[in-house]
């Protein structure tokens, strides 16, 4: 049922899209009596524009109804979104503590969680799902249980109903490979800035491995060290704040990697550059300004405009991080013969 109403969301807040004709009817014939108000009156200035449209008070009432003053007539698109929010409010207001941690998470108001989700499917980049990686993904961002029969976790723990453990479990199975991708779309994009971008450099007075790529000159001169982290959204230790806050995991995991790497990188004369998601797709503020960054810099040689460099950066991360998601479903519960290499891509 949560599911079905999240289904009438857009993207940004969680849902697909799939708009109710009824409810999207009186917004649309709103914004079309107000586009066409104006070009009426212009044609034909002596004609009584308000008698031409006898249903309007009607369509006002609906919205009065529904205790939101259509304040603003001037669009279809700006009454709808009063529609949404408040749809996305009772959904919220009504929903568990997991599934409130999980709307935050993908109705953050950065949007890039929903990036999957409007990536045109291109298989030669990598942004492209399989029919069974997509039904899983949609499941886990609708917050479907998963499947009836749960089997226990390698680690011996009871797994939920939603997927959560197997996302979240440092034993659960792929989780290693999904971080390898991700470092490796990022190890790409940085490679397009500096031919010298190497994977897992130590720092050599004390061999230590503070990031996962290394870039020898990031920033005015000095070497850049980028460590990716993927931390689960709904994790239990966090699922409380989860649901006031977006990222929450995120930014602990961030602190963390600060306290361990940043001191002995920057007397080292280096920067450190922790980059840190969660399993439902948010970043951190600082992980996000620095992915812009290198997709900006990636334009240099490209030419390609920034804000389609930065869109196309983040989407490969977010198509790539749910193809994961659900990989790591599949693999646990032993599904899907038929795409047993696509697994292990
Ligand atoms: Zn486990």
């Amino acid at each position: 049922m949560l599911g079905l109403k999240l289904l009438q969301l857009p993207f940004h807040l969680g849902g697909l899209g799939l708009r109710e004709s009824q409810r999207s009817s009186h917004p649309a014939f709103l914004g079309s009596c107000n586009s066409a108000r104006f070009l009426v009156s212009r044609l034909a200035p002596n004609f009584d524009v308000t008698s031409f449209f006898p249903d309007e008070n009607c369509a006002i009432s609906y919205f009065q109804s529904l205790s939101i003053l259509p304040s603003n007539l001037s669009s279809q698109n700006d009454l709808q979104a009063s529609l949404d929010d408040q749809l996305f409010a009772s959904i919220f207001n009504t929903s568990t503590i997991r599934d409130q941690a999980r709307l935050r998470a993908v109705a953050h108001s950065s949007g890039v969680s929903s990036g999957w989700l409007k990536a045109i499917p291109q298989p030669t980049l990598g942004l492209a799902f399989s029919p069974h990686e997509f039904v899983i993904a949609v499941r886990l961002w609708l917050g479907v249980p998963l499947f009836p029969l749960l089997p226990l976790c390698t680690c011996l723990s009871v797994i939920d109903q939603f997927g959560d453990h197997l996302l979240g479990c440092s034993h659960g199975p792929l989780r290693i490979q999904c971080h390898d991708a991700l470092v490796s779309i990022v190890h790409h994009a940085l490679l397009q800035d500096h031919p010298g971008v190497l994977r897992e450099q130590s720092i050599a007075s004390d061999q230590s491995r503070p990031g996962d790529i290394y870039h020898p000159d990031f920033t005015l001169g000095r070497p850049a060290y980028f460590d990716l982290s993927v931390r689960c959204t709904t994790q239990p230790s966090f699922i409380s704040a989860a649901a006031s806050k977006a990222g929450v995991a995120a930014a602990a995991g961030e602190g963390a990697k600060d306290d361990h790497y940043l001191e002995t990188v920057n007397n080292h004369g280096g920067d450190f550059f922790p980059l840190v998601c969660e399993s439902f797709g948010v970043w951190t503020p600082f992980a996000l300004s620095t992915l812009s960054t290198i997709a900006d810099r990636t334009t240099v040689k490209s030419g390609i405009p920034r804000q389609f460099a930065r869109k196309q950066l983040l989407q490969r991360l977010s198509v790539t991080l749910w193809r994961y998601n659900a990989k790591m479903i599949l693999r646990h519960y032993g599904l899907c013969p038929e795409d047993g290499i696509d697994l292990l891509n």
